[in-house]
């Protein structure tokens, strides 16, 4: 296991709002915790976790192999926008090489590098 317990939460913290309200929240004790409602999100290996029955977690961090590549098309877009922000739903395990930094992998599934669980 390579985790890195000391992982930085997702680098888009600033734009996660409350699934509840949709309001901020901050993060206290590895939760995100929404600013309005109190709701606590439990943070693993700095990805909030927002759902709300944990049996849902899927775990596959361990998996190494690549899952739903991106067309060239979204390569072109990601690198020729390096300002703009492109939110990929259901990201899987993109190639190393296609961890674009303006790119928020949102998944269902807990990837090594899913900035976002829901
Ligand atoms: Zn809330």
């Amino acid at each position: 296991m390579s985790h890195n317990p000391e992982k930085v939460i997702s680098p888009f913290f600033d734009l996660l709002v409350c699934p509840k309200c949709l309001e901020k929240g901050y993060v206290s004790n590895n939760f995100f915790i929404c600013s309005v409602c109190n709701q606590k999100f439990k943070i693993i290996d700095g990805v909030p976790i927002f759902i709300d029955n944990s049996r849902e977690y899927v775990d596959k961090r361990e998996n190494t192999n690549p899952t739903n590549p991106y067309p060239q098309k979204v390569i072109d877009l990601a690198v020729k926008n390096p300002n703009a922000l492109i939110l990929d739903f259901g990201a899987g395990c993109p190639r190393k090489e296609h961890l674009f930094n303006n790119i928020l992998r949102l998944d269902a599934f807990h990837y090594q590098n899913t900035c976002c669980f829901n």
